[in-house]
């Protein structure tokens, strides 16, 4: 799940809601800014403080495939490895319109596959994993997707990460998902000094009820794609910065942060076609089908 520069249409952005956003860090931050322990204690008030500052600011946080059933989910994360969500969004319709059962997909010729998903990139690599997990559901689960995580991962091409995805978002089982953003500021925020996926998601876990931690995943993932990004974080438009121990590492100057905002809180449209009417209601725009960016 890369990210991708979002494009501008003719409306103004929506108001970022935010709390002295321009101001420098708070205490508690500033204090672990300049190096200096925090205690368990802290740290999961901090955390779960965060948590609810990021459940304010985006309310409709959702995951950013289109789907319709757990089938369409599990195939749209496997597609969207080293891709973008909206390319997978603007690729699935003709692939779920052609198969849209496991059986279907098992069945399917291989060459047809490819040419649909061709703009996701890897499509060769992709036709094989969707076509593999597609008949292992077939002839191991009945053609249906197994709501457990110990059956999910044995099927070809998913991961944990697609696991809990599918897990949280199609059966409503708590899960965290480690992605690229989430871990990018799970660290930044110093919630973990953990480099590996698998002990970022257990250490997190720990400073969380279980039942905030697929919406925590989302508020994270939200915040890395439209906020706090990679190269250019956007400090000075940031509602958590004053939680936040790496306030500074991107544009403080609230202008200029706001020029960096992606998606609805840029006032761009964002990656699924079909979003939930929440997110429309907070004035997000869906993505243009393929072809019409
Ligand atoms: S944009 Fe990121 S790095 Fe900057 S203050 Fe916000 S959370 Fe911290």
């Amino acid at each position: 799940m890369a990210d991708d520069e979002a494009r501008r249409p003719d409306r103004a952005a929506p108001e970022v809601p935010r709390r002295r956003t321009s101001a420098p860090a708070g205490k508690g931050a500033a204090h672990l800014a300049a190096g200096k322990p925090e205690s368990r204690v802290a740290l999961v008030r901090r955390a779960r403080k965060m948590y609810r500052e990021l459940a304010e600011v985006y309310p409709y946080a959702h995951p950013e495939l289109d789907f319709e059933n757990p089938f369409q989910l599990l195939v749209a994360t496997v597609l969207s490895a080293q891709t973008t969500d909206l390319r997978v969004n603007q690729t699935t319709p003709a692939l779920f319109a052609k198969y849209p059962t496991p059986e279907d997909l098992a069945a399917a010729d291989p060459e047809a596959v490819e040419e649909i998903l061709r703009p996701t990139g890897f499509f060769r690599a992709k036709t094989r994993s969707v076509m593999g997990l597609s008949k292992a559901l077939v002839e191991e689960f009945g053609g249906e997707v197994p709501g457990r995580l110990e059956d999910l991962v044995k099927l070809p091409g998913v991961g944990r990460k697609t696991a809990f995805v599918v897990l949280g978002n199609a059966f409503g089982r708590p899960g965290i998902t480690a992605d690229t953003h989430f871990m990018r500021l799970v660290r930044r925020w110093k919630w973990t000094g953990a480099t590996e996926p698998e002990k970022i998601e257990a250490e997190i876990s720990t400073l969380f009820p279980k039942r905030d931690w697929t919406m925590l995943s989302h508020y994270v993932i939200f915040h890395g794609r439209r906020i706090c990004h990679a190269r250019k974080p956007a400090c000075g438009a940031c509602p958590v910065a004053e939680l936040c121990p790496a306030y500074g590492e991107g544009e403080t100057d609230p202008e200029k942060a706001k020029k960096l905002l992606k998606y609805e809180k840029g006032g761009f449209p964002g990656q699924r076609l079909k979003p939930p009417q929440s997110y429309i209601d907070h004035g997000g725009i869906p993505a243009p089908p393929l072809g019409k960016e």
